[in-house]
């Protein structure tokens, strides 16, 4: 199924052209964000995957979300969203936050568009990069996902559940090199930094079990997961992205992601570069979300 050194050729490009071709992605940059819109939708367009832009204003600025699909069988039974943030935080070139996202959510659609011809399957994916979600922005009705996941409610969309993509290309493995936030230190959660965490709340439970029981099979990349009640409000770090937008319309979400700042010292920093990554972890991620894909389309 996977082809790792391929994908990981892929996901060095991807985050090679969004962190040093186009750069910092903020709102003080708004024609990085343009391009980086743009780069996104064209990478679509030449693989032959439905895309189509979501536009709407912040401020004086026009800003899109980008939302691609990919859709096995006829009318499929099953739909999941991936979503990924495509902005920076000022000053920085964001390379894990959130380039590596973005790098993983093309790279999974890439895959999928494969097996696409030769697979009898019965599952829709949407793939929507959202064009806002750091500060200023953050926290306001201006992010990306709040403005789609509003849209999707109104619209009675069918979701059956959404994967956010948060940080998800660094690792890390020397022991004591992974923190947690108050009080998760005390529950034995791995020292090291070299799995991918899947953070969910309670009404996703069942959703990110099946995540959880698709990503065991991929034994080069360990997952952890989290259950925060209350949406996470007693748990602020875990509500840190796009997936809260979700949770708080009534949509089943989970936050993938390598847990930001309890594992990376260049979070929201200008050293947060390209060659901080881990390739390789966020290849086998790829993966790991095949055989999620895979297990729920059949
Ligand atoms: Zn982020």
């Amino acid at each position: 199924m996977a082809d790792i050194p391929k994908t990981v050729e892929q996901l060095r490009a991807h985050v090679k052209a969004l962190t040093e071709t186009i750069g910092e992605r903020s709102v003080a940059v708004a024609a990085n964000l343009k391009r980086a819109e743009q780069y996104i939708v064209s990478f679509y367009r030449n693989k032959g995957i439905c895309v189509h832009t979501e536009p709407y204003s912040y401020g004086s600025l026009t800003v899109a979300n980008v939302v691609a699909e990919i859709v096995f069988g006829l009318s499929p039974r099953k739909h999941f969203l991936i979503g990924a943030h495509y902005n920076s935080v000022a000053g920085t070139v964001g390379a894990d936050d959130n380039a590596s996202a973005i790098a993983v959510q093309l790279e999974t659609a890439r895959r999928l568009s494969l097996w696409k011809k030769e697979a009898f399957m019965d599952l829709a994916v949407t793939f929507v990069s959202f064009a806002l979600e750091e500060p200023p922005v953050y926290g306001t009705r201006y992010m990306g996902s709040r403005v789609y996941a509003r849209e999707a409610k109104k619209q009675k969309k069918k979701l059956d559940g959404m994967i956010c993509l948060e940080m998800v290309g660094y690792s890390c493995d020397t022991p004591g090199c992974q923190d947690y936030p108050f009080p998760l230190m005390f529950l034995g959660y791995p020292k090291r930094g070299n799995f991918i965490g899947i953070v969910s709340n309670v009404r996703s439970r069942k959703f990110s079990r099946s995540i959880l029981k698709a990503f065991k099979k991929n034994t080069s990349l360990p997952a952890v997961k989290l259950t925060v009640p209350f949406n996470g409000w007693i748990l602020p770090a875990v509500r840190l992205s796009d997936h809260a937008s979700f949770w708080d319309c009534g949509f089943k979400a989970v936050m993938l992601t390598d847990s930001a700042f309890y594992r990376n010292p260049h979070y929201h920093l200008p050293s947060d570069t390209q060659d901080t990554l881990d390739y390789v972890f966020m290849a086998e991620l790829v993966k790991s979300l095949e055989i999620f894909f895979n297990n729920e389309g059949k």
